[in-house]
């Protein structure tokens, strides 16, 4: 397979690049193959979308039918329309494999669910080894290193629209469609787009279409302790993301091989697609009119956020319906909007924000100064911990709004603070303040244990 995807980066470099995010526990490169035009660019108005296949190793369909998309994108472009505007204004990403350890181990022809190989060399489930807490997982990424360069990967890039590709059934599903207890109220406003984007690829399906047949269980030996990729995605990234099983056969012989692929590429493709409905925009400083990057947009009953990205934009799926919707930015007063997204529409929605109390324009020292004592005035934190954090309900702050509380400071205080340490996995976040005088940094760094354990404790909030 490495060959291969080399041989086509190289055919095709125009519209594709191969890299690795990481390695597997024996050391195998974990590839990604990104395709579209312009590779060296972030370019404005091109939403992030990404399919992971061979999350379990012995489901090797789902990495031979990766490598096929993979291959009929390249070779498509220019010649079939459908493909050349899906390359042309999508940031598409495939890996192929995100467990080639185990890939190595399944046995070809196995329909019995024997699940050789389906872990990764430590024999740990991937996709149910996912989780932003530290304290309540077990685990080293010495133990699972194919999920820390996953979720790192996710974190970094924003995708708006994913797809995990899995064998031993044939059906779509999304994060809580079995009832499970998780299915709480949260879900409200994203349920019917969760139902939307399943049924999207159900309905370009001749199988799924027409039945959801029955396969045999695949007998889970190793539960890890963490929690699925789908529901960790919606709970701490940006990315809705959706389980797909192309096949009952895990392995299948190498002579259906075509005959899956006739079946779901359809399907792969229109699901592609989906990432460029629903509703999209900018988030501009209503001063400069420049873009703000990592603002946050929310939608009024929903706990899954989305940022946008380094020019302003922020893509956002939803159902057809109404809803409301808000974008902030630290440093910046919240500006809400209502809209109604249509079946067959794109809704364009922007937001002008205005600076809040905080200027930044009259040199470093001063800005310096004000951010201190802005922060240490009795409720300025809270106000700017509540205007950046738009849940309103008193609960648990996630590492992952943490760490956006900090990263947005020091996107839009750029000449004054510095986000001295960040480590993705780690709950540990030191921030200093890019200064001579130390008198200063002492308080600032005292507010930010403050933020962080208050945020824990929620004694304060
Ligand atoms: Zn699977």
């Amino acid at each position: 397979m490495t060959d291969r995807l080399q041989r086509f980066s190289q055919k095709y470099a125009h519209i594709c690049s191969l890299s690795s995010i990481g390695q597997s526990v024996e050391g195998r490169e974990l590839w990604v193959m990104r395709i579209t035009t312009n590779q060296t660019a972030d370019e404005p108005g091109k939403p992030r979308f990404k399919y992971v296949g061979n999350i379990h190793g012995d489901e090797a369909l789902s990495r031979q039918l990766s490598v096929y998309l993979i291959e009929y994108l390249l070779t498509q472009y220019g010649r079939d329309v459908r493909v050349t505007e899906l390359v042309d204004r999508t940031d598409i990403y495939i890996m192929a494999s995100m467990n080639p350890d185990g890939s190595e181990r399944a046995v070809e022809g196995d329909c019995s669910g024997s699940s050789e190989g389906r872990e990764n060399a430590k024999h740990y489930d991937l996709d149910k080894s996912f989780s932003d807490r530290d304290e309540s997982f077990s685990k080293t990424s010495e133990d699972l290193p194919e999920v820390t360069a996953v979720m790192k990967w996710i974190l970094e890039k924003k995708f708006v629209l994913s797809g995990s590709l899995h064998g031993g059934s044939v059906m779509a599903t999304y994060p809580f469609d079995d009832g499970s207890s998780y299915a709480t109220a949260e879900l409200t406003a994203d349920e019917a787009v969760f139902r939307h984007l399943a049924q999207t690829y159900t309905e370009n399906h001749p199988i799924m279409r027409m039945d959801n047949p029955d396969c045999p269980d695949v007998p889970d030996k190793n539960l890890g302790d963490g929690i699925d990729m789908l529901t960790w995605a919606y709970h701490s990234t940006d990315t809705l993301a959706v389980n797909i099983g192309l096949s009952c056969e895990l392995l299948p012989p190498e002579e259906l091989l075509s005959e899956y692929w006739e079946k779901n590429y359809g399907a792969l493709l229109h699901f592609i697609q989906q990432v460029h409905l629903f509703v999209r925009g900018m988030v501009t400083d209503g001063h400069s009119g420049k873009g703000i990057a990592n603002a946050t947009v929310v939608v009024e009953g929903s706990s899954h956020y989305v940022h946008t990205s380094s020019t302003g934009q922020y893509w956002r799926p939803l159902a057809p319906g109404s809803y409301h919707i808000t974008a902030s930015a630290p440093g910046y007063t919240p500006i809400s909007a209502s809209v109604r997204v249509l079946e067959t529409r794109v809704e364009q929605v922007d937001f002008k924000l205005t600076r809040g109390t905080l200027s930044v324009e009259e040199g470093e020292q001063k800005d310096f100064e004000k951010l201190v004592e802005w922060l240490l005035a009795p409720g300025e934190l809270d106000q700017l911990v509540r205007s950046l954090l738009p849940a309103q309900t008193l609960r648990y702050r996630t590492y992952r709004e943490r760490s956006e509380f900090l990263r947005g400071l020091t996107l839009n205080f750029p000449r004054i603070t510095r986000l001295y340490r960040y480590v993705v996995l780690k709950m540990c976040l030191y921030f200093l303040a890019n200064t001579a005088n130390h008198l200063i940094k002492v308080p600032l760094l005292c507010l930010f244990e403050y933020y962080l354990s208050c945020s824990v404790s929620c004694s304060c909030m």
